[in-house]
């Protein structure tokens, strides 16, 4: 079996580690309520998506 040669080190692990962080979701708000919204989907809110109720949500 392959086995490292050397320990990594604080600063190597880091290194790698970098690009692990979890990035922010995008959002914006929603034209029709003001809640936010995931871009290019309808609103979990009001339903509307691109000025028109698309489903009926709640109520
Ligand atoms: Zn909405």
């Amino acid at each position: 079996m392959a086995v490292p040669k050397r320990k990594t080190s604080p600063s190597r692990r880091g290194m790698r580690r970098s690009h692990d962080a979890l990035k922010v979701e995008a959002h914006h708000e929603c034209s029709n309520c003001g809640e936010l919204k995931r871009p290019h989907n309808l609103c979990n809110h009001c339903g509307h998506y691109n000025g028109r109720e698309v489903i009926a949500v709640g109520l």
